[in-house]
């Protein structure tokens, strides 16, 4: 039993490297076997109750923080109506407020448009101080910006949102050219070394068929591939979104599932999770696993809101960083009250930021998915993808 505990925790630190650290897969993996240096000493566990922000178990930070820069946005996305309530530049969110977040494993920049912001370079440098790891989500149109703050910052990972093929993604984004653009951001990207780069995408019924050969593309040029659908709440101001088609929807995740499976790399592997787990929400039953964000995840809003997360239908902060300190935030009444209100979600939202921390924080169901449906696929059955 004590051999089978140690051996889901040590796929589970795999799996949390493979999802959110850069390198090969073979490296991620490498950590499974790694031993630990026995001069170090092993963590008290006593400390759990005074440091919340700590996994009680490798006592390494395990928030995951996702910093919303601005909702200003070049981009008109239809699945996404930030664009119609941009922030006032002088009201975001100052690179100094940065300095008052505490330490996480793993922060996502995003928007709008977080290119869009000059300051960004600054932003990134004191996010540096809080998190080993950071990836930005960008619509891939400032260039030359992005260009300029990966040189300065070589291991950022950078997520660019393709919304498929030129034709399916121009219409969908409302750039004129954008596919275009965000094809000659990649190539730049690429030519400058940057080992941590890939697409995402957002999967709706005008771009569903795009899926797979996007994919394709990715694996290609050895991108990331990062997929969502679209999702109605306060953060999108929509609430019209669907998928009118639900089983072709349903069919494009199966045939990416397969292509994941069939891959050589555990990465790939816990992606087709998180795929099923979107065919799951296409067909609007309960998320697989439980949410937990206000606990092991957050957002910080352009205002300096801290939020469990951007899934609502209505923001519910637990408090302003501009105006209070981290401590007070995490540890106060109105979080503690935020936090039965995710107990008490019945969204069943699945999206990246809510479902990577579940899948790391409840490692054994997505392991036996994996394991079972590898076994499938290496004999040549289908992958279970039944909901
Ligand atoms: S399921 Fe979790 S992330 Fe989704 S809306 Fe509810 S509380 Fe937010």
């Amino acid at each position: 039993m004590a051999t089978a505990r140690t051996g889901l925790r040590s796929l589970l630190a795999c799996w949390a490297r493979m999802f959110y650290c850069r390198g090969s897969p073979a490296g991620a993996l490498s950590g499974v076997t790694s031993t630990p240096s026995p001069v170090k000493k092993q963590p008290i566990p006593i400390l759990k109750a005074s440091r919340p922000d700590l996994d009680p178990i490798s006592m390494k930070p395990k928030l995951h923080g996702s910093i919303i820069v601005t909702y200003r946005c070049n981009a008109r996305c239809n699945m996404c109506g930030v664009w119609h309530f941009p922030s006032k530049p002088k009201e975001e969110i100052s690179p100094q407020l940065i300095e008052k977040l505490p330490q996480m494993y793993f922060a996502n920049v995003t928007g709008g448009e977080p290119f869009i912001r000059l300051d960004l370079p600054e932003i990134i440098g004191e996010l540096r101080k809080k998190a080993k790891r950071i990836v930005i989500s960008t619509n891939g149109f400032f260039t030359g910006r992005i260009i300029r703050l990966c040189e300065t910052f070589p291991d950022l990972g950078i997520r660019i949102s393709i919304e498929g093929l030129q034709e399916s993604n121009d219409k969908i984004r409302g750039i004129p050219e954008g596919y275009l653009r965000t094809q000659e951001t990649l190539k730049k990207l690429r030519e400058l070394g940057m080992k941590d780069i890939g697409f995402a995408m957002t999967v709706q019924d005008d771009n569903r068929r795009d899926l797979v050969p996007l994919y394709e593309m990715a694996r290609e040029y050895g991108y990331e591939f990062a997929t969502a659908c679209v999702h109605n709440s306060h953060y999108f101001h929509k609430w019209d979104n669907k998928i009118a088609d639900k089983e072709a929807a349903a069919d494009e995740f199966r045939r990416l599932i397969a292509w994941q499976l069939n891959s050589s790399k555990a990465k790939e592997w816990f992606r087709a999770y998180f795929n099923y787990g979107l065919i799951n929400y296409i067909y609007g039953k309960k998320r697989f696993l439980p949410c937990e964000m206000g606990d092991n995840g957050f957002f910080l809003d352009p205002a300096g809101n801290i939020l469990a997360c951007n899934g609502m239908e209505k923001a519910a902060p637990m408090g302003n960083l501009k105006a209070q300190s981290w401590e007070e935030i995490w540890n106060g009444s109105r979080t503690r009250q935020v936090r039965r209100m995710v107990k008490e979600c019945d969204k069943n939202c699945w999206m990246i930021g809510s479902a990577a921390p579940a899948i790391i924080h409840h490692p054994v169901k997505p392991i036996i998915w994996v394991l079972t449906n590898k076994i499938r696929v290496i004999f040549g059955k289908e992958p279970n993808t039944r909901i």
